[in-house]
């Protein structure tokens, strides 16, 4: 096939990049794959109802249906949240854990993680979050202060974006060797790539994904779902542990 015809790629460099979704790809991707539970819908339509503009800020539902295969694919019990907002993220992580499981949830909004509440009761996991109001660092370093030791299993990062570089230092420190974090927007509407942008948010995100890049601590993908979605898996000390 030549150029143009369908490739995203010249084929003579052997690979194909990511397609890029037309309305119409994206409704049959959402068709042949999408089983979003009923209430994750119900949160989504609540949210984009009570405030059309900030509920852009919810994952999509296929990005929480990724989240919650790797949360079983890594048998997670113990979860980190960082930015709940009406709690569609939580709800999807939450009805992918096993009874026991448990997500420390946190934010800062009481009105938004009201709406949140509402749901997790309704979907019988509100006994799984514990949900921490107040700035994120602080709970994260309240939670390092308590208990030093790597006993986490997953950490979704989708709070303010000047602090990802903070909250990703301290979910590390956090996790356990072969556990998974998952930052969310690191691909930010395009703008890590416009060196004509520069303002704090795109600086920091840009900066971390250039740091994450060489971060020899962590196996990586930035995976373009949703707004950029990157995996990075925290590696075994011992490097026979460590694979590829
Ligand atoms: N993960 C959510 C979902 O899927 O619906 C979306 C989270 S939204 C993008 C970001 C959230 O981070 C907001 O609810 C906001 O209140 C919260 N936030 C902002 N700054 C924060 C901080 N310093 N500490 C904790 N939460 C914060
Ligand atoms: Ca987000």
């Amino acid at each position: 096939m030549s150029p143009g015809r369908g490739w995203a790629i010249e084929p003579s460099r052997m690979s194909i990049r990511t397609l890029e979704l037309d309305d119409t790809l994206y409704a049959y991707l959402q068709r042949v794959s999408l089983r979003e539970p009923s209430l994750l819908r119900r949160l989504r339509e609540e949210t984009t109802a009570l405030a059309d503009e900030q509920a852009r800020m919810q994952i999509s539902a296929e990005q929480g249906q990724l989240m919650a295969l790797l949360v079983r694919l890594l048998g997670a019990r113990r979860t980190l949240e960082i930015g709940v907002f009406t709690g569609y993220s939580t709800l999807a992580v939450g009805l992918a854990l096993p009874p026991d499981g448990r997500i420390i949830a946190c934010d800062i909004s009481k009105e938004w993680t009201d709406v949140a509440r509402r749901y997790w009761e309704e979907a019988g996991v509100a006994h799984k979050i514990d949900l921490r109001l107040g700035a994120a660092l602080r709970t994260l370093d309240s939670l390092l202060a308590a208990d030093p030791a790597e006993t986490f299993d997953f950490a979704f990062i989708d709070a303010d974006k000047k602090s990802y570089d903070a909250y990703y230092e301290r979910a590390l420190m956090l996790l356990r060797p072969g556990g998974l974090i998952a930052l969310d927007n690191m691909l930010w509407s395009g703008k890590v790539a416009d060196p004509t942008v520069q303002d704090e948010d795109t600086r920091a995100l840009r900066a971390l994904n250039e740091k994450l890049h060489v971060d020899r601590r962590v196996d990586l993908s930035l995976i373009p779902i949703g707004d950029g979605l990157t995996l990075v898996r925290k590696r075994h000390e011992d490097p026979r542990q460590r694979g590829a």
